[in-house]
Formats: structure tokens, C-alpha cells, sequence
């Protein structure tokens, strides 16, 4: 395993990650390497297959785990749909945005690692049964938490947290983007102004990593009662959401506190 972890990417893009030396690097020496699949890394893994040259985590070796084949994605397209303009081509893939999901990702995650590492075999199994307790709590405590946000009405730009809104029973009700990565254009978020005037979201959602200008000037066309949520995609530098349980804590505080 490699002993020297790979910068986070709270602030990058996922569909877009550059393939830098210490990327490749840490691909030469994986034996498990975890993608999100689903076309998410279409962009640049390939690339880093390639200049890797570890046959463990190519297309089809057990070393490369796309954790997009352990759930049920969103918006599911059938192989060999055509093009659409869209860079969600075999389905949403931001799928750690749901907590659960990471219980199946884990479980496998785990076989994986066993299978790699026969002699630590009961102490990975031991380590995945403590996770999954501890895991199951804190979904459960988040769920309670969160229930007040049931119903709430939201606007994003992406569908980013898509499988956050489908947990919690938030409704998104616009999308700034006409398309999954097709940036938001005058013409469209216009008509989304028009769209959700008659019952304003609670907040405007985007991904802290994206251009907030669109978000921005929707919530002051809204005017007040809109707040503009800025939420990191994924595990950042710096606390509340440097853990990947500090990640939840801090997205369902954010919502609770736009919604007050
Ligand atoms: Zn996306």
C-alpha cells in the first residue's frame, strides 16, 4: 500500500483532475485503486491507467474498485445511449453524497484489501464490522437531525448532491445548468427565475469547488429568505469536513441552517 496519500480534492472538480506526477505515482504503487465509475473519471483515469503501468488496477483487475458497480445510481442510462451533451453518461455518479452508499463501497472495499493482504485478513474484517457500527449510528443520528429538512426546496447548479436531497427528502427545483456540465447561460437562468419565483427555494446549493456567479445572482433576483450555500464536494483540508463523517455533520448543519 502506498504510505503517502495523494493531496484531498475538497476544492477540485471530480469530472475534470489533473494527472499530476504524485497521482500517477501513487497509481504505480496501488494495490486497490477506488474511482467513482460511472464515467465520473472518463476524463483523466484512463490516462493514469496507462502511464501507471500496475496491471493491478486496470480495466477488469480486481485492484481497481469503481464504487458506481456497488449501488443503484440516479438517473441510470442504458449502455450505448447516444451522446446527449451531457457528462453523466452512464448514470449520476455523485453517489458518496448518500452515507449509505458508503456502506456497500466499504464492504467491498474491504474483500478487496483481504484479498490483497491474506495475513491481515481478521484484522481488515475486524476494522470493517467497528466501521459499519459506528457508520450505522451516525446515519441514523443524521437522519433524526435532519428531518426538518423534509420537503425543503432547494436550487443547484449540477446535480451534485442529487443522492444528498434523495436521502434527506429535499426537493430540488431547478438546476442552474441546462445539462449535467453544461454551464448555465443567460437564456436558462432566466427561465429558472422564472420557474421558481411563484415559491422561492430555501437556498441557491453549489459545490464550493464551481464559479458561484449564476447562484449569486439568483438569490438577488429572489431577494431575501434565499441563502446561498457553498458546500464543499468531498472531504476538504480543514475542519468541520475534513473526516468523511465531519463531511456529513457539516452538510446537513448548512442545510438546517438555511432553512431556519
Ligand atoms: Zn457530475
Amino acid at each position: 500500500m502506498p504510505t503517502s496519500a495523494p493531496p484531498r480534492t475538497g476544492a477540485r472538480d471530480p469530472h475534470h483532475i489533473e494527472a499530476r506526477p504524485s497521482l500517477i505515482a501513487a497509481m504505480r504503487q496501488a494495490d486497490v485503486a477506488v474511482c467513482t465509475g460511472a464515467g465520473l473519471e472518463a476524463g483523466w483515469l484512463p490516462m493514469l491507467q496507462q502511464r501507471s503501468g500496475n496491471p493491478k488496477v486496470q480495466e477488469g483487475a480486481p485492484g481497481l474498485l469503481l464504487a458506481s458497480r456497488q449501488v443503484k445510481l440516479l438517473d441510470p442510462r442504458a449502455p450505448g445511449t447516444p451522446f446527449d451533451g451531457d457528462v453523466h453518461t452512464e448514470g449520476n455518479p455523485h453517489l458518496s453524497l448518500d452515507p449509505r452508499h458508503m456502506l456497500a463501497v466499504a464492504r467491498v472495499l474491504s474483500e478487496r484489501m483481504q484479498a490483497a493482504e491474506p495475513a491481515k485478513r481478521d484484522a481488515l474484517r475486524a476494522r470493517l464490522a467497528a466501521w459499519e457500527a459506528d457508520w450505522q449510528r451516525r446515519i441514523a443520528q443524521w437522519e433524526q437531525k435532519a428531518a426538518p429538512l423534509r420537503g425543503m426546496k432547494v436550487a443547484g447548479q449540477h446535480t451534485t448532491y442529487a443522492y444528498l436531497w434523495h436521502w434527506l427528502g429535499i426537493e430540488q427545483s431547478a438546476d442552474l445548468e441546462p445539462k449535467p456540465g453544461i454551464p448555465p447561460t443567460p437564456g436558462h437562468l432566466q427561465r429558472v427565475l422564472e420557474q421558481v419565483r411563484a415559491t422561492p427555494p430555501r437556498a441557491v446549493v453549489v459545490a464550493a469547488y464551481r464559479d458561484p456567479r449564476s447562484a449569486q445572482w439568483l438569490v438577488q433576483q429572489l431577494g431575501g429568505g434565499v441563502t446561498l450555500l457553498q458546500l464543499p464536494g468531498t472531504v476538504t483540508d480543514e475542519a468541520p469536513a475534513n473526516t468523511l463523517a465531519g463531511l456529513y455533520d457539516h452538510r446537513v448543519d448548512r442545510l438546517l441552517a438555511a432553512a431556519r
